[in-house]
């Protein structure tokens, strides 16, 4: 039987080599098993661009919450014609989302916490969970800077819930080696960062960010607390 890898193992495997080096040894490790998802922020445009320029085997998703930006479809649009690739869309459950909307209106998670991760649950991690199952190694575009609770979590992490790794390759990047890297490679990326958005979701919950905010401040602004996240990445 093969041996199980750990993740202090794989973290260790991976120590030292650059992103195209990473993503190629994850593929020899879990071939036919990694999925990356984007939302077509700038770490993922950054990931996007190494997975496609290079051709590797890595199956790339994403979440339609049917409350994203309209500059969010325009980057994914860009994105597909440039590389002339496929991203696969994931929506909600229709029933669900009938459901929630119909019984609590359209802005339910203004309302409550409770709410807003209903809305989040539903319109983001179910089918989420559906794209991830089976495949053993998921990539995200998370950086260690990005927020308190994102720098509490390690380049290689297991998701016991999911059953699998999830490998943040760009975890060491500062934001401007990402605004670097975007601009020498031409790279589309969504123009509301240009408006001062970092961190983009969903319309409804998103806003930009006045100089020297944190990272997440334009998510759920509304909440009082510092874990801005939707359940996908919550350590
Ligand atoms: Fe719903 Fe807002 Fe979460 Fe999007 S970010 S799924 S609109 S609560």
């Amino acid at each position: 039987m093969k041996k199980e890898i750990k993740s202090e193992e794989l973290a260790g495997l991976l120590e030292g080599k650059t992103v195209e080096e990473s993503l190629q040894a994850l593929i020899s490790l879990f071939p036919g098993k990694i999925i990356f998802s984007t939302s077509f922020g700038f770490e993922d445009q950054v990931l996007t661009h190494f997975i496609f320029k290079n051709e590797l085997p890595i199956e790339v998703i994403t979440i339609d919450t049917g409350r994203i930006f309209h500059e969010t479809y325009m980057v994914f649009n860009e994105t597909i014609k440039k590389y002339q690739k496929k991203i696969k869309v994931y929506f909600p459950d229709r029933e669900a989302i009938e459901k929630m909307v119909t019984e609590k209106g359209p802005f339910s998670f203004y309302y409550s916490k409770e709410n807003r991760l209903e809305c989040c649950r539903l319109r983001k991690v179910v089918p989420l969970n559906r794209a991830l199952a089976g495949k053993k190694c998921w990539i995200s575009g998370i950086r260690a800077d990005q927020s308190d609770n994102r720098g509490r979590m390690n380049i290689v992490e297991y998701d016991e819930g999911r059953k699998m790794f999830k490998v943040h390759p760009l975890f060491y990047w500062s934001f401007d080696d990402v605004t670097e890297f975007i601009k020498k490679n031409n790279i589309p990326y969504n123009f509301l960062h240009n408006k001062g958005f970092v961190s983009i979701g969903c319309e409804p919950c998103t806003r930009a960010v006045k100089p020297g905010e944190d990272f997440r401040a334009g998510r759920w602004w509304w909440e009082h607390g510092r874990e801005k996240e939707c359940g996908l990445h919550i350590k």
